[in-house]
């Protein structure tokens, strides 16, 4: 009797059950393969999510989102890709100043009430609130 026994590992996304065929692999080159696919790789939880089904949570106000990470975006969200657990929600802006390179996290009304002037096309050249008291005082 002849046997030939294959093993093959497989990656399963826990939100839809798609699985990514890594072959012969130790599960750290699992998770290495699967996020060269685009999948998420949760070490800590051990979730894998296929690139539908990215999770991301707000760094700020632990609010959580499950989608593709493009559309994530463009719904707002500000995904680190490498770290998704540190996204930042629609609600909150990673602001910088142009002139003094302060920042500031928060929801944009917020920003907005403490006196930041925000720059909608691009929020890392806002202006913090004592650049534009300045710029106030200088005219
Ligand atoms: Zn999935
Ligand atoms: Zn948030
Ligand atoms: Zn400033």
């Amino acid at each position: 009797m002849s046997y030939r026994e294959i093993h093959e590992l497989f990656v399963v996304c826990d939100e839809c059950h798609t699985s990514l065929s890594v072959y012969d692999a130790t599960y750290e080159a699992a998770d290495n393969e699967a996020a060269d696919h685009g999948w998420q790789c949760d070490e800590l939880q051990g979730r894998h999510y296929c690139p539908l089904h990215w999770h991301v949570e707000c760094h700020d106000c632990d609010i959580t989102d499950s989608g593709a990470p493009d559309e994530l975006e463009a719904d707002g969200w500000h995904i680190d890709r490498d770290y998704p657990c540190d996204s930042l929600c629609p609600n909150h802006r990673h602001l910088a100043c142009r002139e003094c390179r302060k920042w500031d996290v928060g929801p944009l009304h917020r920003l907005e009430y403490e006196g930041w002037q925000v720059n909608a096309d691009d929020f890392k050249k806002s202006l913090c609130p004592e650049c534009v008291k300045n710029k106030k005082e200088t005219k």
